[in-house]
């Protein structure tokens, strides 16, 4: 069971700082647990994690080492600093990044090759799923992802991100399942998981963690979905 937080444009330095020793200190179980701060605040949790099982993940990656990419950050220089993986495809860069399938292709491939873990998002909007699309589009986005043993899918329906309404254990479920017969890969389930629904959707067979954004960045509700898993 994986348990991946994604903080999102949340906490510089310092608030990392807090939350790591914080984090240190408190009960997460055996759930393999990973934090994904800002690119700002990597080095501070890396530094504040070592010696634990806890992972730092970074929450985008560029394709190449070094180049004329203002703005964005090489699979490289990740390892430098002693991250583990990268989120890739998140549906927040789709929606207002221009991410396409095919770049999130190319950041995960190059994320690999550097030796670095991927955790690939994927999910429909309520548009699409409504429409009965849901199958193709994930079949779209799963079609370009390398088939790699440090590749992590995150199913995420893009309509249960941070609008509080979860995916019903049965949809995450079915989903899962889909996403499993398209790749042989560990899948996450990212959408509104909190202390309160996280053992429910976590128990369901073919989903192999959570990928936590809101809950994520207090330590109580996070360690709470990271013992949830324990527990199952
Ligand atoms: C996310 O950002 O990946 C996410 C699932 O967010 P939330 O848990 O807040 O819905």
């Amino acid at each position: 069971m994986l348990i991946a937080g994604n903080w999102k444009m949340f906490k510089g330095p310092a608030e990392t700082a807090a939350f790591c020793l914080e984090l240190r200190r408190a009960e997460v179980g055996v759930a393999d647990v990973v934090v994904c701060p800002p690119f700002v605040s990597l080095a501070t949790a890396v530094q504040l994690l070592a010696g634990t099982e806890i992972a730092v993940a970074a929450q985008n990656v560029h394709w190449d080492s070094e180049g004329a990419f203002t703005g964005e950050v090489s699979p490289t220089m990740l390892r430098e600093l002693g991250v583990y993986g990268a989120i890739v495809g998140h549906s927040e860069r789709r929606q207002f990044f221009g991410e396409t399938d095919e770049t999130v292709a190319r950041r995960a491939e190059a994320a690999l090759a550097a030796g670095l873990s991927v955790i690939a998002c994927v999910g429909e909007t309520q548009a699409e799923r409504e429409a009965g699309e849901t199958e193709e589009v994930l079949r779209r986005q799963m079609s370009v992802l390398p088939h790699d043993e440090q590749l992590v899918v995150a199913y995420e329906p893009v309509w249960a991100i941070g609008t509080g309404k979860t995916a019903t254990p049965q949809i995450a479920q079915d989903a899962h399942s889909f996403i499993k017969s398209l790749l042989d890969a560990p899948v996450l389930y990212g959408g509104s998981v909190k202390p309160d629904n996280a053992a429910e959707l976590l128990g369901q067979p073919a989903v192999d963690g959570a990928l936590v954004g809101g809950a994520s960045l207090e330590v109580d509700s996070f360690t709470a979905i990271c013992r949830a898993a324990t527990h199952l």
